[in-house]
């Protein structure tokens, strides 16, 4: 793919404070070609204005491939930094050596923890980043304002209040947390970016949950400068943009997505799992049994990942792929 850039009329929009959910809808309504343009915009400006101290997060997923193809376009070595938490499929890690050996400039860095020796210390990554981070709250300090809020005691209007259902995790001899991704993704991200003096590029769309739509609307656009500079030049990217952009520019990525994962990231995170469409463990047992079996058996206080999984799925009625129907009629007794 050979463009040159355009930046489009509406390119000073990019930077409006007072972004409205109704504006960010209609630019996710733009034309693929519309976004291109406006992503290009986002990373010449981002790259302009920190004067090429930047870098591309690189996660080797379908998204940030595109994105590293975007930015090569504005900044052809760019640096792309993936970081091998442990907990990557390897089919992703395989990729990354593989767009490494064809020439991208690609770094590789890693944790000082392995995931097995962060659940052990600080807990399983269960439910929703949301969920752990307010059981951790709660379990190491119930009094606190947050902790308040989870049972909607301080703030009745607070966003977040902890479901019922998933209260039972307050009381469990293992801790819930959100430490994970803080010690495998952000803490080796951050020390890279603080030692170089670099700003991150990302390739997260506001589309992927509330969370980030909120975000988007509240930073009033992809670029943020300052002292804490990031990009997000895909913002207004949706899922189809992603797949029709692969298809039209023939890009390559992992052959993980020809074996029906639809979003990669952690192999065996618990966040996510509990929803009935999701098939992240089914796939990693089948293609990566050895790996599924040794996460299953990471400990908390004694307790298995498995026996944690298999608890937190029961209550949505599921079961971990590998365990059967005899199994289902003993929870049934
Ligand atoms: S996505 Fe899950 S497994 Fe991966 S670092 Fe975050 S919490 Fe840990």
């Amino acid at each position: 793919m050979n463009r040159s850039v355009f930046i489009p009329d509406n390119y000073k929009q990019v930077y409006l404070i007072d972004m409205t959910a109704k504006e960010l809808h209609e630019r996710q309504t733009w034309t693929l070609n519309q976004k291109i343009d406006h992503s290009l915009g986002v990373i010449d400006s981002f790259i302009a204005r920190n004067n090429g101290n930047v870098y591309l997060a690189y996660s080797g997923g379908k998204d940030s491939t595109i994105l590293m193809k975007l930015c090569e376009i504005i900044k052809r070595d760019i640096l792309c930094v993936f970081v091998n938490t442990g907990c990557e499929y390897p089919s992703i890690v395989h990729f990354v050596h593989k767009m490494q050996d064809e020439g991208h400039n690609i770094k590789i860095i890693r944790p000082k923890i392995t995931p097995r020796e962060v659940w052990k210390q600080y807990g399983f990554p269960l439910v929703s980043k949301e969920v752990a981070e307010y059981i951790h709250c709660i379990r190491t300090n119930p009094n606190s304002i947050k902790s308040q809020n989870a049972f909607g005691l301080r703030n009745p209007d607070s966003q977040f209040v902890l479901s019922d259902k998933w209260k039972y995790l307050i009381n469990e001899p293992y801790e819930t947390s959100n430490m994970c991704c803080k010690k495998l993704k952000k803490d080796p991200s951050h020390k890279f970016a603080k030692e170089y003096g670099l700003f991150p590029i990302v390739g997260t769309m506001a589309s992927e949950s509330k969370l980030r739509e909120k975000t988007y609307i509240r930073r009033g656009g992809c670029n943020v400068f300052g002292e804490n500079a990031q990009s997000l030049p895909l913002s207004i990217w949706l899922e189809d943009d992603i797949w029709q952009f692969i298809r039209e520019n023939n890009v390559e990525i992992a052959d993980i997505y020809s074996k029906g994962v639809r979003r990669t990231g952690c192999a065996a995170c618990g966040f996510g799992c509990q929803f009935k469409n999701d098939t992240r463990l089914a796939i990693l047992r089948d293609l990566y049994p050895k790996y599924y079996d040794m996460v299953m058996k990471f400990e908390n206080n004694g307790v298995t990942f498995r026996e944690a999984m298999r608890k937190m799925l029961k209550v949505n009625g599921l079961f971990l792929p590998d365990e059967n129907l005899e199994l289902k009629l003993q929870f049934d007794e």
